[in-house]
């Protein structure tokens, strides 16, 4: 792997970081507690009928998986950026091989190798 190839993955990862976040603080809160950890906001709640509450129910619950989703992509990048900066970037967590380098250009966050995702 080139020092070239990981600079260009760091800006991906950079670039990823920054869209999850915006999605993230859209119907979210960065939590003050935990590093890493969001929390969905509950929808407006406007004092409407018991049809639009089940509604916003609904929407919360929808908010909360799509947080869940977000949050694991975030922790995942910054995973990788900590990485880059130990000199560890692309080196599969569980056998210890590196990563190839097509499969890291599609998913610059990738943990393991092909093998070891299964
Ligand atoms: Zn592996």
């Amino acid at each position: 792997m080139t020092k070239k190839f990981i600079q260009e993955q760091k800006k991906e990862l950079e670039i990823e970081k920054e869209k999850l976040e915006k999605q993230l603080s859209s119907f979210a809160e960065k939590s003050e507690k935990t590093k890493g950890d969001w929390q969905a906001r509950m929808p407006s709640y406007n004092g409407g009928n018991l049809e639009e509450e089940a509604d916003e129910v609904e929407e919360y619950s929808t908010r909360l998986a799509l947080e869940k989703t977000l949050e694991g992509e975030l922790n995942d990048v910054n995973l990788a950026l900590e990485k880059i900066k130990k000199g560890q970037y692309g080196i599969c967590e569980k056998c210890k091989k590196s990563i190839s380098q097509e499969r890291l250009k599609v998913y610059p966050q990738a943990r393991y190798c092909k093998k070891c995702q299964g």
